[in-house]
């Protein structure tokens, strides 16, 4: 059965008030090669399915029905795993010309002759998940191996393609709590020698799956204004309720942008913009911590924004950062 949604309406002159999300992310599969002991990817509860054409053209064409900034055809698996994920893309580029295509991977499978079918494309970014360069931490975090992706990466990042392939392209490490500096830096070495960029990121809890040490904030989460969509077209709460336990709608039966205006997506949105993110579920237990600072009067922007300038000096969830358990060093010699 269908889900009944309640759209907001206007106050005034009769026309609907619709607030457009900024991002829509697209799981066009949720199949992945890797297993990585982060992601609860090896355990959905939903099983694994690749998107249908039909759902996807029907997606992009609402899509292209308001100003989207932002599109990711991505979310929980691995892009590549997806056989259509290139005319996915041109399907994107076609519909929706001037919003910013990003995709991320693990680059293990997108082997040399996927990176040419990429050229010209229009990828606005790039993403890596690299996570370390270190073969054997890799393999014991992504099981998979390190050297085909270094391959692919090699033929990716030569200067005679590097800049056809993508305007910007990025290779991210998640930092878990005890990650050494010297993995941290070997990475950030990596990136230099390929002329990237490097974003290193601490894990999040993924709303109290995974253990990690930073709290949970209470200015509004980046993720209430984006719209992610899984591949069975539910629309989940956002990245993290990778089960879409905390469901939003249906774009199979509804629009994007139904569902976006929709009274359980706008009650989220309120809860986090008057100050009370921690009162809802699961966004209590939940220390995704990027800031939404828009659709907000200005002292309150300003007070969200001063709030997490604090959090983000305080705990430093990006960037190179001491472990929090440094392993003991060696007594020095008298
Ligand atoms: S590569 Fe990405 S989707 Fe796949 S298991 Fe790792 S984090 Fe999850
Ligand atoms: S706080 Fe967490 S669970 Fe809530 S919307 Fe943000 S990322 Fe999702």
């Amino acid at each position: 059965m269908n889900m009944p949604l309640k759209i907001q309406k206007s106050a005034g002159r009769g026309k609907a008030m619709l607030e457009h999300p900024r991002l829509v992310c697209i799981e066009t599969t949720n199949y992945c090669n890797a297993k990585c002991n982060f992601c609860p990817n090896e355990v959905l509860e939903r099983g694994k399915k690749t998107m249908s054409d039909d759902l996807y053209e029907k997606i992009i064409d609402d899509c292209t029905r308001f100003p989207l900034r932002e599109i990711e055809p991505f979310m929980n698996g691995e892009p590549f795993m997806d056989k259509q994920i290139i005319p996915r893309m041109e399907l994107i580029r076609r519909r929706l010309p001037n919003t910013k295509l990003r995709l991320y991977t693990n680059a293990n499978i997108m082997f040399p002759d996927k990176i040419d079918q990429l050229i010209g494309l229009g990828i606005d970014h790039l993403f890596v998940s690299l996570n370390t360069t270190d073969p054997d931490e890799y393999e014991r975090v992504m099981k998979i191996p390190l050297q085909r992706t270094l391959d692919n990466l090699q033929y990716l990042t030569d200067p005679v393609r590097k800049h056809k392939v993508a305007n910007k392209i990025t290779f991210r490490m998640a930092r878990h709590k005890t990650m050494p500096l010297a993995e941290q830096d070997d990475f950030l070495e990596f990136c230099k020698d390929h002329k990237v960029r490097p974003f290193i990121v601490g894990m999040f809890n993924y709303k109290g799956f995974i253990e990690t040490p930073l709290p949970v904030p209470n200015y509004p989460c980046a993720n209430i204004t984006r719209l992610d969509i899984l591949s069975n077209g539910k629309v989940t709460l956002c990245c993290m309720d990778q089960d879409g336990e905390y469901e939003l709608g249906d774009v199979s039966t509804h629009s994007v942008l139904e569902v976006h205006n929709a009274a359980r997506a706008r009650e989220y949105r309120e809860f986090h913009r008057t100050g009370r993110r921690t009162e809802i579920e699961p966004c209590d237990v939940c220390n995704v911590c990027s800031p939404s600072l828009s659709h907000m009067p200005p002292l309150k922007t300003m007070r969200f924004a001063l709030e997490s300038r604090h959090y983000f000096m305080k705990h430093k969830p990006r960037g190179r950062k001491a472990p929090l358990a440094a392993p003991m060093e060696a007594p020095i010699a008298s």
